[in-house]
């Protein structure tokens, strides 16, 4: 049976500028294709069996790469596929839309239409232009900066375009900005018309310049503004400048870490969004049960026989007794080894369990772990390191350096993409992280998991915690706190980073 191709607009960035409609479309598809302007955040829409599929490649020749797309629409829907066709903005205003529904219509391939809002009306919208206005323009007109000569179809008359009232809006016109200008004012438009330029509008990366039609090349050439921008031109321009508004969200243009608690979709990361923020999400871990458990059996069963059996999470500490439970024994075959927990939790876990630590780290990292052993000597200790599938090789490293014998061990699967912790760790590593925001002790331990220990990339990033529970946790783990949230909800949360972040502008 042949499935359906949906057509649907993504808005244009703004997560929260998708429609309704478009957001259930998402929930439906076996497969969504996506390209370079739909905001892969709209990907939190897909159903767990639905697949993304990225094909926004900006290297092959257009119009193969167009032929190629429309082929792809029509064979995975022919295998019975719901196919979401996600691009930016409306799917009709410069988006070749409908070239691809007239591939589907000659295949037989039913299609539904879910129109998005376009960037030529929302970027000059976020950037306080509106573009139709009382007294200053009754007609908008959208056209194509790139329109070229030797593509199909009537070139654009700058001339008529020149003399027409209203507003002009200019869509892919970045490159040719000065030149068209230049036509414009040419062809009789005033030089002094009042101009704008907005790049990536809708986003936390949103930037503005606002001129006139005779420098507004120039001013946005040295602002340095590039694709993908939209260029206003006409009186409604200069309004701009009063009503500007989303640039001046409090917490505009900060890109925040969000560490998610497991599964749950974010409500912080939406309403960060709301305050102008970013939010870049760490992928939240699932823990589950080794498949093969016999590497692990067989270190457990000589388990009375290491020094050491180091637990760095709660998780290695449940895994472990599982495991032990499965082979009908319990504390007691531990023996002489002596315990440590990394973390007070881990700690407690031990405990619950009739096993009191003998070492309990004060910071959660890497570093303070082994130097806590630095004391002791441990040249020929036999070491038992119960740890995540993936977990990074530092401090069994760190150990083996003071001649320890280390049984590195899996004992629990995380399942989670297999570079999300190092995707983390470069996003705070480039430096473009304001704030890093928990809600719950766990999150903390998340985005510990993350850093491997390695606390100094949250230098210099403002940390917010929801409450009190949440700023022991994270003093535990060796950060320090910069804001804590009065009312202790994702709410207050946002507010209170909001507050702080007024404050620090005002002292500077
Ligand atoms: N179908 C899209 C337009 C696709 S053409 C829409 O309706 O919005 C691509 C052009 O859209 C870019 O060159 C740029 O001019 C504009 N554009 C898309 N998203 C934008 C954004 N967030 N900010 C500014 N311009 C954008």
């Amino acid at each position: 049976m042949t499935g359906k191709v949906i057509l649907v607009g993504a808005g244009p960035g703004d997560p929260g500028l998708i429609t309704m409609r478009g957001a259930r479309a998402l929930g439906q598809a076996d497969l969504v294709l996506y390209d370079r302007l739909a905001n892969p955040a709209l990907l939190a829409h897909v159903a767990p069996h639905g697949e993304a599929r990225y094909i926004g490649k900006e290297s092959d020749e257009p119009g193969e790469r167009q032929a190629a797309v429309n082929q792809l629409l029509v064979s995975e829907a022919q295998q019975g596929k719901t196919v979401v066709r996600l691009k930016g903005g409306d799917p009709f205003v410069f988006g070749r839309g409908g070239e691809e529904l007239e591939a589907l219509v000659e295949a037989g391939v039913p299609f539904e239409v879910v129109p998005g809002v376009t960037s030529a009306v929302a970027a000059p919208a976020y950037a306080g232009i509106p573009v139709t206005h009382r007294g200053m323009a009754a007609a908008f007109t959208v056209v194509s900066g790139s329109e070229d000569s030797d593509k199909p179809g009537p070139p654009l008359d700058w001339a008529a375009l020149a003399k027409t009232p209203g507003t002009l809006v200019l869509l892919m016109s970045a490159r040719r900005l000065e030149e068209i200008a230049a036509a414009l004012i040419r062809h009789g438009r005033a030089a002094d018309t009042p101009a704008a330029v907005v790049r990536w509008g809708t986003l936390p990366a949103q930037r503005a310049v606002y001129g006139a039609l005779a420098n507004i090349a120039e001013r946005a050439a040295n602002a340095g503004i590039g694709a993908p921008a939209v260029a206003v031109i006409g009186e409604v321009a200069q309004l701009g400048e009063r009503l500007r508004w989303f640039d001046r969200a409090p917490l505009f243009g900060m890109r925040v870490l969000v560490t998610r608690p497991r599964q749950q979709m974010s409500a912080l990361s939406r309403l960060l969004t709301e305050y102008g923020a970013e939010a870049v999400e760490a992928p939240a871990i699932e823990i589950a049960p080794l498949e093969d458990t016999a590497e692990l059996d067989a270190a457990l069963g000589a388990l009375g026989t290491f020094d050491w059996v180091v637990f760095t999470s709660v998780n290695g500490v449940a895994a472990v007794f599982e495991r032990l439970a499965h082979q009908r024994r319990d504390a007691r075959a531990f023996g002489g080894a002596q315990v440590a927990a990394v973390g007070s939790a881990t700690a407690e876990a031990l405990a619950e369990r009739g096993i009191a630590a003998d070492y309990v780290p004060r910071t959660f990292t890497t570093a303070a772990i082994a130097d806590g052993f630095s004391g002791l000597d441990m040249r020929g200790k036999r070491v038992l390191l119960p740890r995540a599938d993936i977990a990074p090789a530092a401090l069994a490293d760190a150990l083996r350096t003071r001649d320890a014998e280390v049984a590195s061990v899996a004992a629990y699967r995380t399942l989670k993409p297999a570079d999300a912790d190092a995707r983390t760790r470069a996003a705070l590593g480039s430096g473009t992280i304001g704030a890093a925001a928990f809600t719950s002790s766990s999150t903390v331990r998340n985005l510990m998991e993350a850093l491997d220990g390695d606390t100094g990339l949250l230098d210099g990033v403002m940390i917010a915690s929801i409450g009190p529970v949440t700023s022991a946790a994270a003093v535990e783990a060796g950060l320090r706190v910069d804001v804590e949230a009065q009312t202790h909800t994702v709410a207050g949360l946002v507010e209170a980073m909001a507050a702080a972040r007024a404050a620090a502008a005002e002292e500077r």
